[in-house]
Parts: structure tokens; sequence; C-alpha cells
């Protein structure tokens, strides 16, 4: 989804969690047999605050491996 050499992380704007989720909708592809991501909202929810977070674009200077 990124350009290469360009990776960002999305963290809560409240704690800097990267355990962030968003509000979106997961479309059923008939041909594919699975569910594909299809609007994605802007309410955002941070796990760890277990609450309505805002979601901010962080850079990474290096690569990071999951
Ligand atoms: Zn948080």
């Amino acid at each position: 989804m990124t350009k290469p050499g360009k990776r960002i992380a999305i963290v809560c704007g409240t704690c800097g969690s990267d355990a962030v989720s968003r509000d979106a909708w997961a479309d059923w592809d008939t041909g594919k047999q699975e569910w594909v991501l299809g609007a994605v909202f802007d309410y955002g929810h941070c796990h760890k605050c277990d609450c309505e977070a805002s979601l901010l674009e962080v850079e990474l200077k290096q690569a990071v491996t999951e």
C-alpha cells in the first residue's frame, strides 16, 4: 500500500500505541471468496486506551520487522 522505502506506523494520538483499529467496511468478494476492505471511516479506536482515539501517521526512519 505504501511506496518502497517509506514505511509508516499508525499510532494513538493519546498514548502512542500502535494497537489501533479503524472503523471500516469489509465487503464480501464472491470471486475471491474472502472479505476485502471497502470504505474506511474516520473513527479510530485505541485498544490500549480502550476508547476512541485520534490516529497519527508516523514515518518510520528504518525498516522494522514485526
Ligand atoms: Zn491509546
